[in-house]
């Protein structure tokens, strides 16, 4: 097979060359964004896990429930009609967008994990064998490591990893080794979610070629950011998701080339993905259709459609340049901030800036917790990519990810935010546990008389703070006097699973009693070490009996901590309640039948 000849996407000189773009008015769009957060203007950097929806596409989803609603391809009425063509309308935009060479290879799935799995499960179940390998890379999502593992499990077969440098780079020579007759597929990320990392992908694509193996190429973070074009990069499968392309969630975009499309079994049944049915013999529909069984996200492609218009509209070399400029700003005044360490320093890089804070050590989870009271909104955590964290030997990285609609300006807020936060944990010593068993630790003793009673005092505090910032920063100090915890207890039989941060909790009978619960606990994230020393402060020193009697959810919405908390965080102290409540229950258990 041969190498493309044309220039998949765009090159960077031409992305300089492009005019800028009228930010200003741009954001007038893009009406989530005039919003203020904690009485700060909302500064959106999440946008690697989704981005923000311009009016037109909010529009073109309403008209068509307000106008044209009806299923598509089933009826002769005007409703369906419209429905139809507006939907394969949606599919010729899309076509046109990548550089497909016919609307036959364009099919629309519910995202890049779906159209993954598609490949995985059809093309991947029909051509692997016992012993085949799949070659991955280091610095793929999730969604593009499971399903070839899954794969790989059924059928006895091998992932095989191309490993990354230091920098977030893939290293082709071992890349090139890892390519023989074994290798049934090669599935790599245009673009790293973590790091930015472009990968070199026409490069990828030639080595694999010269093999005779396809590549899937999850473009999930490139489709938003570059100039595609399909035939010419000469990928096999290509695969991204429209809510991270300024369109709507439950759509995205598997391109196939037709001659692999044609041979590969379907993957999902039901109706129109079938030509006829009998319970004897039933065959397929003609592309793409064999491959959309069951009524489609309809709304949701007619939206992807007016986004992919959008972006026609304000012109990706535009976008492309004004990204870069962003991303080069933020890289330097990041880059200026003493302790902060940037993941991912690739050549070639598109919008997302990784870094973690080293000195003072400050956990991933608490700058975000603390940008988000400035209104700042970044990702924290290991971002669907533990084994590239596990590469860096990190447990997650605090992620800035740039769209066309953030300007300089929002850089520089963000920079300073961070800069102060980095300032303010300096100076300020971390107790991280105390090194021997020889300094017997100090277990909490009741704050009071019942959990009802402790309770009743923290509703009291929490009223006469009239802001979440009060309330954050009350915990936070709350957090500053929880108890050390010896490092020899911080084993993995006492760390609580399910939180985004490390955090370990033991928790034995207190001597000399029957029934009473004392505990201690850590975590490298000042607002856990806060939730923790609340828990503490309501549990410890209580008996397992009141522990197991007391409402603690009840208390939680009291507090306001289960709307001021993030899903991820709320699911952490979940967790730790759940870890206290089973201790609980076995003390009191045991109390029972010892009485
Ligand atoms: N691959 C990459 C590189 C991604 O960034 C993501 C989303 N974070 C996915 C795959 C999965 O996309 P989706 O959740 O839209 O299916």
């Amino acid at each position: 097979m041969s190498m493309p000849k044309t220039i998949p996407f765009l090159p960077r000189q031409a992305a300089r060359a492009a005019p800028p773009l009228d930010v200003h008015r741009l954001r007038q769009d893009f009406p989530i964004l005039l919003q203020r957060v904690h009485g700060k203007p909302l500064v959106y950097f999440d946008n690697a896990a989704t981005t923000q929806k311009p009016r037109a596409v909010i529009d073109a989803v309403r008209h068509f429930y307000e106008a044209d609603n009806a299923n598509v391809h089933r009826a002769v009425h005007e409703l369906s009609e419209r429905a139809t063509e507006d939907y394969e309308a949606a599919r010729v935009k899309v076509q046109k967008f990548i550089g497909a060479n016919c609307l036959r290879e364009i099919i629309f799935t519910r995202g890049t994990t779906e159209a993954i799995n598609l490949v995985a499960q059809s093309f991947g179940r029909a051509n692997v064998r016992a012993g085949d390998e799949i070659v991955v890379t280091a610095l793929e999502h999730h969604s593009n490591i499971v399903p070839w593992q899954m794969l790989c499990w059924e059928k006895k077969a091998h992932l095989r990893v191309v490993p990354i440098t230091d920098s977030g780079e893939l290293i082709l020579e071992e890349y090139e080794k890892l390519l023989g007759p074994r290798t049934k597929l090669v599935a790599v990320a245009h673009v790293s979610n973590a790091l930015g990392t472009v990968n070199p992908i026409e490069q990828i694509i030639d080595l694999a070629h010269r093999h005779g193996i396809p590549v899937l190429i999850d473009g999930a973070q490139a489709a938003p950011h570059l100039r595609l074009n399909v035939a010419a990069l000469d990928c096999d499968f290509y695969a991204f998701s429209g809510h991270k392309i300024y369109g709507p969630t439950g759509i995205g975009v598997l391109y196939g080339k037709a001659r692999h499309l044609e041979l590969m079994p379907p993957w999902q049944g039901g109706g129109d993905m079938i030509s006829s049915v009998s319970f004897e013999k039933t065959t397929w529909n003609e592309l793409p259709y064999k491959f959309e069984a069951g009524t489609p996200s309809i709304a949701a492609a007619i939206g992807l459609c007016a986004a992919l218009e959008y972006l026609d509209e304000v012109g990706l070399d535009a976008l492309a340049a004004h990204e870069e400029r962003l991303l080069a700003q933020a890289t330097a005044r990041v880059n200026d901030i003493r302790g902060v360490r940037i993941i991912g320093t690739a050549r070639r890089k598109t919008g997302v800036l990784s870094f973690v804070v080293d000195d003072p050590p400050l956990a991933a989870l608490d700058i975000g917790t603390r940008l988000n009271l400035e209104g700042i909104a970044v990702r924290t955590g290991h971002h669907c990519c533990q084994p590239l964290m596990d590469r860096f030997g990190l447990p997650g990285t605090v992620r800035a990810s740039f769209a066309v609609y953030n300007t300089v300006e929002e850089v520089d807020v963000f920079a300073e935010a961070l800069a102060k936060i980095v300032a303010s944990g300096r100076g300020k010593p971390k107790v991280v546990g105390l090194p021997t068993t020889r300094v017997e630790p100090t277990y909490p003793a009741a704050a009071g008389a019942s959990p009802e009673e402790v309770a009743a005092e923290l509703v009291e505090a929490f009223d006469l703070m009239d802001d979440w910032n009060d309330r954050y920063q009350y915990l936070i100090e709350l957090g500053e006097r929880l108890p050390p915890m010896p490092a020899e207890l911080k084993t993995e039989a006492t760390r609580v699973k399910g939180c985004q941060s490390t955090v370990h909790m033991f928790a034995r009978k207190k001597p000399g009693t029957a029934d009473v619960l004392e505990f201690l606990a850590d975590s490298d994230a000042d607002i856990v070490r806060g939730e923790l020393a609340l828990l503490q402060k309501l549990f410890s020193g209580q008996r397992a009996q009141q522990v197991l009697d007391f409402d603690i959810h009840s208390l939680m919405q009291r507090l306001g901590l289960d709307s001021h908390l993030s899903l991820g965080r709320r699911n952490g102290l979940a967790e730790m309640i759940q870890r206290i409540r089973h201790f609980a229950g076995e003390l009191a258990g045991q109390a029972r039948e010892k009485p």
